[in-house]
Parts: structure tokens; sequence; C-alpha cells
């Protein structure tokens, strides 16, 4: 089997300055996801590194770059998801780490859970040897002053809003086993009052995996993303149809028809394809398919 990686950088109006390093840091993740499944890595590793490398680029909102909360808080959800095992780990509202992605992975595949949250997860990752870092490891300039403008306008996040920020990261991943997985992670939507969990870290929702169709990560407005179970919701669709984008299409088709909502999805299939589909007007993205050699690089369709 050859292993295919695909990744996204959020699905938002990406004003053209930030084009370039949406699409390098979508490269790079990408790049790095695909040598660790070209040495033998496994799709979890593949997905976990690419989104952990995301994370730590702060043109995302993940990790360090999040957006704050209304109670000036860096809040954390991931998940990662592994299509073998129908296993998954997943973080909320996780604070002072600077890869809840890797946190994710130590709760699939070390304990019995699915999913810790708040302090419990801070506590969880501390005591499996994770650095407690600071808000100021993960705060930028730009996010510091989006919630300064919060303050001073009190403006609350709006669909509107929403409209013009969304740098959730994820990936889908087929190593050379045909094992499948997926992985998101996302500082949530800005201005999200304390305590918001949004789709990202939800099994179905934000990500989705099974070894018998392909692996989906989704990004857009939580809300909505949840009331259709994004993600299982494209893996369903692609047991009707031969093409990966085709599901990806009728995935966001779906979105827009059932609670007028719009975001983007991408996903692996079994078959080592890539899909990919956004409604809104980019969505940053990059892929190496295995089976056709396929390279590509984009914030829009
Ligand atoms: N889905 C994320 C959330 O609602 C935001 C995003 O995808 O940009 O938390």
């Amino acid at each position: 089997m050859k292993p295919s990686i695909i990744v996204h950088g959020g699905a938002w109006d990406i004003p053209d300055v930030l084009v370039e390093p949406h699409e390098r840091g979508c490269e790079l993740a990408a790049t790095a996801g695909h040598d660790l499944l070209l040495a033998g890595g496994s799709a979890v590793d593949a997905v976990v590194e690419a989104v952990a490398i995301m994370e730590d680029d702060s043109t995302f909102d993940a990790g360090v770059g999040s957006v704050l909360n209304q109670s000036g808080q860096v809040e954390l959800d991931a998940i990662v998801m592994d299509g073998k095992s129908l296993r998954s780990g997943a973080v909320a509202a996780i604070q002072f780490v600077r890869n809840p992605v890797r946190i994710a992975r130590n709760i699939m595949e070390r304990t019995n859970h699915s999913m810790l949250v708040g302090d419990g997860a801070l506590d969880f990752a501390v005591k499996e040897g994770f650095e407690r870092c600071t808000i100021e490891d993960l705060l930028v300039g730009r996010e510091l002053e989006d919630y300064r403008e919060f303050m001073r306008t009190g403006v609350m996040g709006t669909k509107r809003h929403f409209s013009g920020v969304g740098d959730t990261v994820g990936a889908c991943a087929i190593d050379r086993e045909g094992h499948v997985a997926c992985a998101t992670s996302t500082g949530g939507i800005p201005r999200k009052p304390a305590g918001r969990v949004g789709d990202s870290p939800l099994v179905g929702c934000g990500a989705y995996a099974d070894d018998g169709v392909g692996a989906v990560s989704a990004t857009g407005w939580g809300e909505q993303i949840m009331a259709v179970v994004m993600s299982k919701t494209t893996i369903d669709i692609k047991r009707t149809v031969s093409d990966p984008i085709t599901a990806c299409k009728n995935a966001i088709a779906v979105l827009k028809e059932r609670v007028d909502g719009f975001g983007g999805v991408i996903m692996v299939d079994i078959h080592g394809k890539v899909g990919y589909c956004h409604s809104t007007p980019r969505m940053a993205f990059a892929f190496v398919e295995g089976v056709s050699s396929e390279r590509r690089v984009s914030t829009s369709m």
C-alpha cells in the first residue's frame, strides 16, 4: 500500500496576505507526515506528528497561536482516532499545554477512556511527563489584540465574526499496512465563553476513522458541525460513492441543507485516495496521495 496523507489548516475567508503562511504550514506538516509513513510509521504516528507541527506553527488556531476565550484564557481541544481499533483519545478545554494532540494520543493508547477535560486533562498530561507551559508560551500578538478589541467593544463571537477566523488544524492518513487515522486540534472559536467545547474533540464530529472506509477531519462552526455529526456523516456518505471528493462535497451539502452551515472537510479513503471540500471562501490544505503520486498545496478547490 502506498501511503497518503492530507492535512488542513482551517476553512474561512483567509486574507491574501495569510495565504502563503497557511500553505507553507500545511505543506510542511503533510510532507513530514508522509516522510514518516514512507519510513514505516503508522497512520496514527503520521497524523499526530503532522498536527503537532501545525500546533507549533503560530499561523494556526491550535497550540501556539490559539485564540483567547472571553475570560482571557487559552482552552484547547484535540482528538486522535485509530481506524483499526476505532479507539479515540481526546482532550477538551485543556490549558497550559503546547501539543494537546500528543496528550490525546496518550489517552487513547494508555488509558481505558476516550476524553479528559480541563484540569483533569492537565493533571493527566503532567503525570505522563508533558511539560506544563504558560499562557504566554501560547499567546501571539494577533490574538491578544483581538481579545483587547473584544474587551473594548464587547462584541461577541458571531457567525459573521467566525467567517473571519478559523484556523483549526487536522490530518488524515493511511499507512503502508492500509490502516487509517485522523487527528484534529483547535483553540476553538475566538471570543468563546470559558468552558465552551466545539466539534473538534468529539468523535464523529471533528474527526472519524474506520479502516473499513477511511478517515476524516472537519473544520468550521463547531455547533453546526456537531448537529450533523460531520465526520461520521462523511464516512457514511463515502460508503455510497466511490470518490472521496464526491463524499466530501455531499457532506458539505448536508451541512448547508440541514443547518445552513459552512466549513471544510478532508478525507483519505482505504485505497489511499484523498478528498476535500469547503463551502467557505478558502480552506488551507495540502496532501501527498500515494496512489496517484499527486502532491498539492492550496487554499482553494
Ligand atoms: N470547529 C472549531 C470549533 O468550533 C473551529 C474551527 O474549525 O475553526 O471549535
